[in-house]
């Protein structure tokens, strides 16, 4: 199959994608921009290159997975994305997510846990022209550095809603967060308003675990 043929099939696939997310009640238009934008068959390995618009999770290097594509939009549809607002990402993996939101023109902010996999996601960004700030380390704690978010987005499981990143919340921001055991959790959209949190539960997913001091031991 020549290259030109190999991009139109993958065209094709994700535009099936984002009729299918459509139809499962996407209805963020940036968000969908963003994912016919972004190409999600390089953030997965080459052999899984032909499986990147299925809706489904795909692992990644060091035991993790790239999110399915429902999944990645539902939160980003949560998170009410704005030109400019600046988004804490916890959990890089392949960097797929961050670069959406990079795309949905957020200042994006990103920490992963395995160097490895943040070099890969740096150099995807680097090749797609995107600015995103990246930290190797532990997000649980988020990156005070750079705090108050407008957003933010965990995508690991957690225990419960670590206290560092409801403080890190700007005044009116908004986090999306997966809550629950190891194996399934509860989707967690928590607003804060002044020093109010006010917490609704949006669905049930399953997420790798966020390992760290206000997550999970390892
Ligand atoms: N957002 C990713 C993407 O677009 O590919 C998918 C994330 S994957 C489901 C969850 C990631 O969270 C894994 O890469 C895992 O290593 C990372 N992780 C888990 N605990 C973490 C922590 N405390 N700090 C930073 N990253 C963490």
């Amino acid at each position: 199959m020549n290259r030109r043929s190999v991009v139109n099939r993958f065209e094709l696939a994700r535009e099936e994608l984002i009729q299918s997310l459509r139809a499962k009640g996407i209805r963020d238009e940036n968000v969908l921009d963003a994912i016919a934008k972004v190409p999600r068959q390089m953030f997965v390995s080459p052999l899984f290159a032909s499986r990147a618009y299925e809706d489904t999770a795909l692992p990644i290097d060091c035991n993790q997975t790239i999110s399915q594509p429902f999944t990645v939009a539902m939160m980003t549809q949560l998170l009410k994305v704005r030109k400019g607002d600046k988004v804490l990402e916890v959990g890089t993996g392949s960097g797929y997510q961050a670069a959406l939101l990079a795309t949905m023109g957020a200042r994006v902010f990103t920490i992963e846990r395995y160097p490895e996999l943040m070099k890969k996601a740096e150099e995807r960004f680097k090749k797609l022209g995107l600015k995103i700030a990246t930290r190797v380390g532990d997000g649980s704690v988020g990156w005070s550095r750079f705090a108050p978010f407008d957003k933010i987005m965990v995508t690991a499981g957690a225990p419960e809603v670590p206290r560092s990143l409801m403080q890190q919340l700007k005044d009116g921001g908004i986090m999306v967060i997966p809550v629950g055991d190891r194996k399934v959790q509860t989707m967690f959209l928590v607003e804060r308003r002044g020093k109010e949190f006010f917490t609704r539960e949006v669905d049930g997913f399953r997420f790798v675990p966020l390992v760290g001091k206000e997550g999970w031991q390892d």
